[in-house]
């Protein structure tokens, strides 16, 4: 049974288990100029590496063109465009700037055929309403899913997956795991936002990318099917939805 880590990020503390994830897959996630370049040197000549590119809307005041120039001259090896998205939790003196931000890589997503990562903290109805513009275009993961019933309705309604990753785990949400029931095993993706959100039992600790079966067990208690179904289907879906040379 191989998973497939649909989201993670290089850390020099993290590396050794980074480095054992084979058999299994993992998608490297870019989040700024240096991540990026980061994240395409890592998976050069790697089989079982994928890199997305990406501006996190926390460099949304920041970032210069030439960022999204780079994106755009590697965007035809990449799996996705991200992180991107909204964070009013970060900051919200600069919501026009992070929108703007935003919608530009929406539009190199659509120009490219890529699916999109989504990055949200408090900002799920002006994300809905921005992706609602385009969404017969877009393919869309919502990574980090940790909100409750209503706005797992309203996202449903999206051309869209969700990144379910250890906070399913936390005792606090209750109404995360009630979501989780309603949410069909076909639109959820497995992942684990390392070295951030390590799953309950290993929260001491860094995450890793090697940790995603904590995840799986959790998901298959909550939908009472087993384990193995998780995995098999959230990496049927994970490579349909990134289209995945694997
Ligand atoms: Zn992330």
């Amino acid at each position: 049974m191989i998973f497939i880590d649909t989201h993670l990020h290089l850390d020099e503390r993290i590396m050794d288990s980074i480095n054992k994830l084979s058999p299994n897959y993992g998608i490297i996630i870019g989040t700024d100029k240096q991540s990026n370049e980061e994240a395409i040197k890592f998976c050069m000549g790697k089989n079982n590496f994928f890199y997305t590119l990406g501006i996190h809307p926390s460099e949304a005041s920041n970032y210069s063109n030439s960022d999204l120039e780079f994106i755009l001259d590697n965007v035809s090896t990449s799996v996705a465009i991200g992180e991107i998205g909204l964070d009013y939790y970060w900051k919200n003196d600069n919501k026009e700037e992070q929108k703007e931000l935003f919608e530009k890589q929406i539009k190199i997503a659509i120009d490219n055929n890529k699916p999109i990562v989504i990055h949200n903290r408090e900002a799920t109805d002006d994300i809905y309403n921005i992706l609602k513009k385009y969404d017969e275009r877009l393919k869309i993961i919502f990574h980090c899913f940790t909100y409750g019933k209503h706005e797992l309705e309203l996202l449903l309604n999206l051309n869209c997956k969700f990144g379910i990753g250890g906070p399913i785990t936390y005792p606090k949400n209750e109404e995360l795991r009630e979501a989780i029931k309603l949410l069909p095993i076909d639109r959820i993706l497995l992942e684990t936002d390392s070295p951030y959100l390590s799953p309950q039992e290993k929260r001491k600790e860094l995450n890793t990318p090697l940790n995603i079966p904590l995840i799986a067990r959790k998901i298959a208690e909550i939908k009472e099917i087993t384990e193995e179904e998780v995995i098999t289907k959230t990496t049927l879906n994970a490579i349909a939805w990134f289209d995945l040379k694997v």
